[in-house]
């Protein structure tokens, strides 16, 4: 909530601005770090949620460590605070650039998806006459009653080791001359999960995963369940922190790690999201045939989310009291850009809008700032920091 004294100061501010709520930052961190810790589990900031550099600061002071998806992620993360030794790297699409950047940093681990990807880091490694510690990406979206490597529909997904190709990747991990140290197992199931039984079906499925790699006689020192958790974007006030508590608690009841395996997590969004606002000034209503449009001056450049997958964010009038609670209208409400997908919200029931006011668009911390852009020469963004 933007309580009145920073509403007088964002009144002074040049809009579209990120807001951002460092305390609440910090207590949904401390949140989620003290309930992995009960059980021993470690988690990954997944960076590309957002790298404004005040944040990555509040939270690898925090003590976490970071998950990377580009080489400058990972500079990024080091020059902000975090740890080389905390890093994993994930992605489809690493380049050699990126790669010896891993390398010579000294990363945790590269979340490797595929045998040319794995061959690769193995000759840069040996190249660069150093190891490279890798976990193989195993993708869990697979039918409970069916072997888990001759499962179709895992080939259609871009992400993950294909099956046909683990054999080939742990003879190469396993060869004489290989650069590579197996680490670990690396899962991630998808982003925004509010259905929970989602997790505890990925922690069977890790199960079999590691007995399936023990049976081959290779315990893994990490099992990486990767992030996904999901926010509540319809009520940010109530419920501003995620129940971390009973989201790790989920992981001790259901996975089950081998004396001496670390569970690790890469959490994006959860950490994120809700200490974000985008606050934008009302710049125009327009009275349609059928409809009002309140026209904002922020808009898809700024929080891409609506436009890009019909995202709901919730939206605030920040000015609160002066106006009957029944003085209420539906807005359709729109940005800038000149595009028909600008649009953060139709049907939306606010108090009377006029020019001039502030509105808050919620929970867009996480995959805001990040995907903004300059599309149609847009100033830069501005921003606020509340301490
Ligand atoms: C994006 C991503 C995450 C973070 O996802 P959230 O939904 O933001 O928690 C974690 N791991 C991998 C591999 C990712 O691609």
């Amino acid at each position: 909530m933007i309580s009145t004294a920073i509403l007088e100061q964002l009144k002074k501010e040049e809009t579209p601005l990120y807001y951002y709520d460092l305390p609440l930052l910090r207590a949904t961190i401390s949140a989620a770090k003290a309930a992995a810790d009960q059980w021993g589990f470690h988690i990954h900031y997944a960076v590309k949620a957002n790298n404004n550099p005040r944040i990555l600061q509040e939270i690898s002071t925090l003590g976490l460590g970071a998950d990377c998806v580009s080489g400058l992620e990972i500079e990024t993360a080091i020059a902000h605070g975090f740890q080389a030794k905390s890093i994993v790297f994930a992605g489809v699409g690493k380049t050699e650039k990126e790669i010896r950047v891993a390398l010579s940093q000294g990363i945790l681990a590269f979340n490797v998806e595929s045998l040319e990807e794995l061959q690769v880091i193995d000759a840069i490694a040996r190249e660069m006459e150093t190891h490279a510690s890798v976990a193989l990406r195993i993708n869990p979206n697979i039918d409970a009653n069916t072997h888990h490597y001759i499962t179709t529909g895992l080939d259609e997904n871009k992400f993950g080791i294909m099956m046909h190709e683990l054999e080939d990747c742990l003879t190469l991990i396993h060869s004489n001359e290989s650069a590579l140290a197996l680490v670990g197992l690396h899962f991630h199931v998808g982003s925004q999960i509010t259905d929970w039984t989602v997790f505890k079906r990925l922690c069977l499925k890790v199960n079999e995963w590691n007995t399936w790699f023990i049976e081959r006689g290779i315990v893994v020192p990490i099992l990486n369940v990767g992030g996904g958790v999901g926010i509540n974007y319809k009520n940010p006030d109530g419920e501003a922190i995620v129940d971390f508590a009973n989201f790790f608690a989920l992981f001790h009841r259901f996975l089950e790690p081998k004396p001496g395996q670390q569970v690790h997590f890469e959490l994006g969004r959860s950490l994120v999201a809700n200490c974000g606002s985008l606050i934008s000034r009302v710049l125009y209503i327009k009275k349609g045939v059928n409809k009002n449009f309140a026209i904002l001056d922020a808009g898809m450049t700024e929080l891409l989310r609506p436009a890009l997958y019909q995202a709901y964010h919730q939206i605030q009038r920040l000015e609160q009291g002066e106006l009957p609670v029944e003085a209420t209208e539906k807005y359709e409400v729109v940005g800038p850009i000149c595009e028909s997908s600008d649009c953060f919200g139709k049907n939306v029931e606010l108090p009377v809008l006029v020019r001039g006011e502030l509105v808050a668009i919620r929970s867009a911390g996480a995959y805001g700032e990040v995907m903004s852009s300059r599309y149609n020469l847009r100033q830069p963004l501005q921003f606020y920091f509340e301490e």
